[in-house]
């Protein structure tokens, strides 16, 4: 079976054909900008532009036509109204023109069944993201949240963070490479409440800091400290819950320091890392069509009717259909 995924919750605008087995395509363009943030509205005109060639690159490199898959997901929610109307917009009409099920998938469940791809079994779940930053583990058939972020998402703040410096959208990555020059650990607020963390006091002592220290020994103070929360928290977590298992993912996933404080947290407590390749832990279209289609294998379907954007649908808030 196969299935076309679409993804349109903020920055990217993705497209991928998948199996119940196999990513076949994994296609994307990236809203960026040189300075300054992502405005909504600048995001779903490039999304709207790059839309149908990104879609036809996923079916071609999937050697796959239209008639030949078995459903079109779509990302419902969380996310950006604008973007998101876009691509539920884009899905509607396949799913009518092609008289093929229409799937709406939750963006956050979607990135945590990737897990199911590299057979994390039964992990506790890092998810930072853009927007969201949250320790989910499933207990008695829900996605429950241990722990989560009180104000901004990590991706969020890092941006946030970067635009401050004069560094371009999406900060994550140039932070990252930054980081790698800094020497100097510059003491930072360090904000971890129970299972919680809290980031805003951070951002604020970051801003209040720049120009009078160099800015990748911010960068690497920066990391050195946001990431050590995240570290905290997600090991509470597997303690709490007694799991062996860690799944890393989310765009901010993607950084390699991130990666190895995980590993190294789960070596201490004998448990294992799992951390998709950048392609998959990122927003993309492969991770919604994987998703869709165990959806599509279990029965279910989206209404047209029912098929309007959902930009504040939780993790907890969703019916449990895939278990990893
Ligand atoms: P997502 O919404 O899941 O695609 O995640 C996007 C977020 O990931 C943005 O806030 C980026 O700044 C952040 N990000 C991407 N690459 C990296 C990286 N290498 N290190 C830290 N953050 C990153
Ligand atoms: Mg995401």
């Amino acid at each position: 079976m196969k299935c076309l995924g679409i993804e349109t919750t903020a920055h990217t605008f993705g497209a991928g054909v998948s199996t119940e087995k196999k990513i076949l395509s994994n296609e994307l363009s990236m809203y960026k900008t040189e300075r300054g943030g992502m405005l909504p509205r600048e995001a779903a005109d490039h999304h709207y532009q790059n839309a149908w060639r990104i879609i036809n690159n996923a079916l071609k490199n999937a050697k796959t036509s239209p008639s030949e898959l078995d459903c079109i997901g779509f990302s419902q929610g969380p996310g950006m109204g604008a973007p998101l109307r876009i691509g539920a917009a884009i899905a509607r009409y396949l799913s009518l023109k092609h008289k093929k099920p229409l799937i709406g998938v939750n963006h956050c469940i979607a990135h945590l069944v990737i897990g199911k791809l590299l057979k994390a079994k039964d992990p506790v779940m890092l998810y930072v993201s853009g927007a969201n930053t949250q320790v989910i583990a499933l207990d008695e058939g829900r996605y429950r949240i241990f722990g989560e972020t009180l104000d901004n998402g990590v991706g969020n703040m890092l941006d946030a963070f970067a635009r401050s410096a004069g560094i371009g959208f999406p900060g994550g990555p140039v932070i990252e490479k930054l980081a790698l020059k800094g020497k100097k650990y510059v003491k930072l607020p360090y904000t971890v409440k129970g299972m919680d963390i809290s980031v805003g006091g951070l951002l604020t002592n970051l801003k209040q800091k720049l120009g009078k220290h160099k800015l990748e020994d911010l960068c690497h103070s920066l990391q050195e400290t946001l990431f050590s929360m995240l570290v905290e928290v997600s090991e509470r977590a597997m303690a709490h819950c007694n799991k062996k298992n860690l799944l890393l993912t989310g765009g901010v996933a993607a950084n390699k320091r991130l990666q190895e404080m995980c590993k190294k947290m789960c070596r201490a407590r004998n448990a294992r890392l799992f951390a998709p390749p950048t392609s998959l832990a990122r927003d993309n279209g492969a991770m919604i069509a994987y998703t869709a289609l165990l959806m599509h294998k279990k029965g279910h379907c989206t209404r047209i009717e029912d098929s309007q954007i959902r930009p504040r649908w939780r993790t907890d808030q969703v019916k449990t259909i895939i278990t990893i």
